[in-house]
């Protein structure tokens, strides 16, 4: 196979391709339109454009095999396709992803058994839900001084409405149930709304979901200077004196290594792999990998009935298995730390009876994602002398749930089950808590402080202490304990990371065209 034309050298090397990769790659090409950018990714190229979510392929033989191929180590695993399909004790992930193989869980602690990644082009971008709420109270990153812009941005890259599921079946009567038994004493924007989501309509009134390629945008593909070379793991990140200088690349497809020099370096490789890439490359400030944390999750199914006797909705069986019909939002207060995901399904997560057909958005899946009490233990080390199957440093998890977290979990039981007998009948006696790592949210691994004081990995613009040109970028950084869903917050970090690296590159770049002018 030949070899592949790896640059020697480039202003940008950027790891990985999901959601907060890709931002650094658009806001670069918008903001900093001559450097030159390479962009590195473990895994295959599965849809098209690269970093398109996979449930835009309508095909689904196609789609399946797209999954598979974003399985990594783990692909021809059998997989899940509700959260609510997985049982206690259980080890399986969902489509698109793969769980570690060994080190998730060790004696005496809980673990993150179910704790995912995705290989692929696009990363879990290319598979997720596409909820994008914003933080509030003490899950707000209080030192960035400029996040309502941020995610202002982030919300224009990852293309996030909240009109895509209008007019849905049954959602009028799902919020206003909602809203009855939530609303009273609520702040206007912790009241019951539609869940704001990377997903737009088409003229032709299908779905498309905001994947990696939305965020990269015309903008980044259009770029001259930028280009994407997939099955290419970064094994190390090269530095110099305090200072990066550049990655070692691995091409899956030869096995040949090459050197790519870089004068600013991101790594976005997910929140446990940016940790191991850093752990690889001799980067080890102590708060690396530590702080993990997972939101655990509650899940409760309902049925609405009699809406459909009372002539409010149509009765129309569904062919869809898993197709949503919409999702509402209630948000997390600092008195209910919990961030309610509430979607109508066109199929039932439980079985039911065979001449009992679903209507379309009648069964309705709650989802509470709780914040977790954050602890310095709960973290990801790395075992030098065991590899993975990639040939990295093995992952070692360490995570416990605390007293406190036992607590909130049986609150948001509680809360969840009243929220599930006010929209309608509830399904199931109790509801069910998913094995830890089941979010797919994992943060703190490389979170943000204000200083170097041993609790953070980076500094607010992303940038690693003691390593400079070295950024990292996803929900590892998130200093916090969110319950909502992370990717709006990475992404908006992400942003500022990329204009800090715009803004040095472009004054470096005319520094050098007007030392040539005054040197001519
Ligand atoms: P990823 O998207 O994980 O991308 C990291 C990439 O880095 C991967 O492609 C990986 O292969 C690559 N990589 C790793 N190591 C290396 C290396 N050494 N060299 C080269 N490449 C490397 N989040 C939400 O906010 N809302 C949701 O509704 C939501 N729903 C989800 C539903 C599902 C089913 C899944 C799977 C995830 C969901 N998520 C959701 C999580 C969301 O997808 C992630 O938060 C988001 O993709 C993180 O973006 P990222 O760019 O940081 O990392």
């Amino acid at each position: 196979m030949s070899q592949r034309p790896y640059p020697a050298s480039v202003d940008v090397a950027i790891v990985g391709s999901g959601p907060t990769a890709s931002a650094y790659a658009r806001i670069l090409s918008e903001e900093a339109p001559n450097a030159t950018i390479a962009m590195f990714e473990v895994g295959p190229t599965v849809s098209n454009p690269p970093g398109a979510h996979v449930k835009n392929i309508v095909d689904e033989e196609r789609r399946v095999l797209a999954q598979r191929a974003s399985e990594g180590p783990g692909a021809g695993a059998a997989t899940v396709s509700s959260p609510g399909a997985v049982k206690s004790g259980e080890r399986r992930a969902r489509p698109g992803t793969y769980l570690l193989s060994d080190g998730y869980a060790f004696p005496g602690e809980d673990g993150l058994p179910v704790a995912a990644m995705s290989s692929n082009v696009g990363g879990m971008g290319a598979h997720w839900t596409a909820a994008c709420p914003r933080p509030s109270g003490k899950e707000r990153i209080g030192f960035v001084p400029d996040m309502d812009q941020l995610f202002n941005e982030a919300e224009r890259l990852l293309g996030v409405t909240t009109h895509a599921f209008d007019g849905a079946p049954f959602s009028d009567i799902v919020h206003e149930r909602l809203a009855a038994a939530v609303d009273e004493g609520r702040d206007p924007a912790a009241k019951v709304q539609p869940m704001p989501l990377a997903v737009h309509r088409e003229p032709d009134g299908s779905l498309m979901w905001s994947g990696a390629d939305v965020v990269m945008g015309d903008a980044t593909r259009q770029n001259p200077r930028f280009e994407l070379f997939d099955e290419s793991l970064v094994t190390k990140v090269t530095h110099d004196g305090g200072t990066a200088s550049g990655v070692e690349v691995q091409d899956r497809r030869t096995g040949t290594s090459h050197r790519v020099a870089a004068r600013r370096v991101v790594v976005a490789a997910d929140a446990l792999r940016t940790p191991q890439l850093l752990w690889a490359s001799g980067i080890r400030p102590d708060a690396l990998g530590r702080y993990l944390n997972d939101q655990p999750q509650v899940v409760f199914a309902s049925r609405i009935e009699g809406a459909v006797e009372a002539g409010r909705v149509e009765a129309k069986p569904t062919a869809g298995l898993t197709q949503q019909s919409g999702v509402a939002w209630v948000p997390y207060t600092d008195d209910m730390p919990f961030h309610g995901q509430i979607m109508q399904l066109d199929a039932s997560p439980v079985p039911l009876a065979e001449d009992d057909p679903v209507v379309p958005g009648s069964i309705v899946g709650l989802g509470l994602f709780c914040a977790k009490d954050l602890q310095r233990e709960d973290r990801v080390a790395f075992d030098d002398g065991v590899r993975d199957a990639y040939g990295m440093p093995a992952m070692r998890i360490h995570y416990k749930l605390t007293e406190r977290d036992h607590e909130v979990i049986e609150r948001a039981k509680a809360e969840i089950v009243r929220l599930g007998q006010a929209v309608g009948k509830p399904l199931d006696e109790r509801p069910f808590v998913l094995p830890p790592g089941a979010s797919l949210h994992y943060q703190g691994s490389t979170r943000m402080g204000l200083e170097d004081d041993g609790e953070s990995v980076c500094s607010p613009d992303s940038e690693v202490w003691g390593v400079s040109g070295l950024f990292v970028a996803g929900n590892g950084v998130i200093p916090t304990p969110t319950a909502c869903n992370p990717t709006l917050t990475a992404v908006a970090l992400a942003v500022r990371g990329a204009m800090k690296i715009a803004k040095e590159l472009e004054s470096s770049l005319l520094m050098s065209e007007s030392d040539n002018r005054i040197a001519k």
